[in-house]
């Protein structure tokens, strides 16, 4: 029989396993986040958790050895409350809708949490990238696109690049759209772009950017008590491609020393540091980080566990589970990749006083800078790239300060939270502690959706 919201948002939540698909895990941490909200409605809370739209396309394609594939596509769109769906689209083999629909909710909240006036959405095409040409990967991006037909526009549903999709593949989006719809500005479709196809500037570092700029004010509010600058840190980072590298280079240039970092293939590891730009120079050249000169090669599980100061996973959802999470001995964790660390893990973590940075805000400034790429292609204008990054430190500055002021706010009112959940859920309702920067995030957003909701009036 189906739970009820208010059941579900009265007792303690079952934590999810691991294993948990994405979209579970999304799942219950939105009702983590919805229970320190007993004011909103509760019929909004059910329908924000849902996503609106799902759209599955399966197209084929003619691959290199003449033989014919077909391809199966998503993409799913989580709402368009505070505006168009906006959301990259992924191509990797493990690509299923249940990731999906949670990568299209996450967007929802990230563009609520810097206020940028978008919607959620994602897709994702289920391929093998490494294994295909780059001829075939143009035939799935135009087939896939093509497929969606008008799902996608300008000012209704936005893609962007994600994992294995790129500058290159935006540009084909754009193509293809703006062969489907001759004679008018259609740069805005997607973002991403290359810059002289009205890409932006700083777009392709923005996600790193945004995230050093997150943890540089986070360590301000001194969540770590004894290190309140990046100068001196030593940080460890998962992944090694577009964020992972940038992110290195970034924290480099602020003094801070990358002691690992790894990708597909392994990690590799110096106490004294590693040089980013020569790691990226030594991954270009040989197709991965590890045998660079001077460090040790380790395995991602070993990267994970490193002491540090801060740990940041740039590669995959579910890295930090419960089988690990007690050996992490970073304290403080920035997830520049999306859905890192399990629920159960988060548990452990903060239980042992290490501070998480949540996707959600923490590479929020990916789609910081697309919104920043959208506004200059419907204007026809080009900002210079100070411009970009002056706008972007701005917009996750005060985002990661509403989310603290939002902490710190319900941490506060704990008691008037306790006691209207019980006039609403009644005596037996959960009594709940005070919320970690997930939640505290979650629900900055969330109570913005749904405030614009309201404020919009519920159709018709
Ligand atoms: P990318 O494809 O450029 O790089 C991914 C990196 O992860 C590669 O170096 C790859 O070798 C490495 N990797 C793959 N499997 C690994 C494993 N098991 N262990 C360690 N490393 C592994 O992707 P990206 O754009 O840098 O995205 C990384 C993460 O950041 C993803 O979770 C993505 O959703 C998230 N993200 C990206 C953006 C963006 O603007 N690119 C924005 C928001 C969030």
């Amino acid at each position: 029989m189906a739970v009820s919201i208010a059941e579900t948002l009265s007792r303690p939540l079952e934590v999810p396993s691991d294993d948990a698909d994405l979209y579970t895990i999304s799942r219950y941490q939105f009702y983590t986040a919805a229970q320190y909200l007993p004011h909103v409605k509760q019929g909004l809370l059910e329908f924000l958790s849902h996503c609106v739209r799902t759209v599955t396309v399966e197209f084929p394609v003619e691959v290199e050895d003449g033989s014919v594939r077909t391809f199966v596509g998503y993409r799913i769109l989580h709402s368009r409350v505070r505006g168009p769906g906006k959301g990259g689209i992924r191509y990797h083999p493990e690509v299923s809708e249940q990731e999906v629909r949670a990568l299209a909710s996450w967007m929802t909240w990230k563009c609520a949490i810097v206020d940028v006036p978008f919607g959620g959405a994602k897709g994702g095409v289920i391929c093998n990238p490494k294994e295909l040409s780059k001829k075939v990967l143009r035939q799935i991006t135009r087939r896939y696109i093509t497929e969606l037909g008008d799902l996608i526009g300008p000012h209704t549903d936005i893609p962007a690049p994600d994992l294995y999709t790129d500058e290159q593949t935006m540009a084909w989006i754009y193509d293809t759209y703006d062969m489907m719809h001759p004679g008018r500005n259609n740069l805005p479709v997607v973002t991403g772009k290359p810059v002289d196809i009205g890409g932006s500037l700083g777009r392709r570092e923005a996600t790193a950017r945004g995230c050093v700029f997150v943890i540089e004010r986070t360590l301000a509010y001194r969540v770590l008590p004894d290190r309140d600058v990046l100068r001196g840190a030593s940080v460890v980072i998962q992944g090694y491609g577009n964020v992972g590298s940038i992110a290195a280079r970034l924290l480099a240039e602020r003094g801070a020393c990358i002691v690992a970092v790894s990708d597909s293939k392994g990690g590799i590891v110096n106490e004294r540091g590693l040089d980013p730009e020569a790691v990226l120079e030594h991954k270009q050249r040989t197709g991965s980080v590890i045998d660079f000169p001077g460090a040790r090669t380790i395995t991602n599980a070993e990267l994970l566990e490193l002491p540090c100061d801060i740990l940041i996973p740039a590669a995959f959802e579910k890295q930090i589970t419960s089988k690990n999470a007690a050996r992490i001995q970073a304290r403080l964790v920035a997830e520049a990749a999306n859905g890192p660390t399990t629920p159960r893990a988060d548990l452990i973590l903060r239980e042992r006083g290490v501070v998480v940075i949540p996707d959600i805000l923490a590479n929020a400034g990916g789609v910081t800078v697309s919104y920043f790429e959208w506004v200059q292609n419907i204007e026809n204008e080009r900002w210079p790239e100070d411009e970009v990054n002056a706008k972007l430190r701005s917009k996750m500055e005060r985002a990661t300060d509403d989310v603290m002021r939002q902490q710190k706010r319900l941490t506060e009112n704990l008691d008037q939270i306790n006691r209207s959940r019980q006039e609403r859920y009644g005596p037996d309702a959960e009594s709940l502690g005070p919320p970690d920067l997930r939640t505290a995030a979650l629900a900055l957003a969330l109570d913005r959706v749904a405030h614009v909701t309201l404020e919009r009036g519920i159709w018709p």
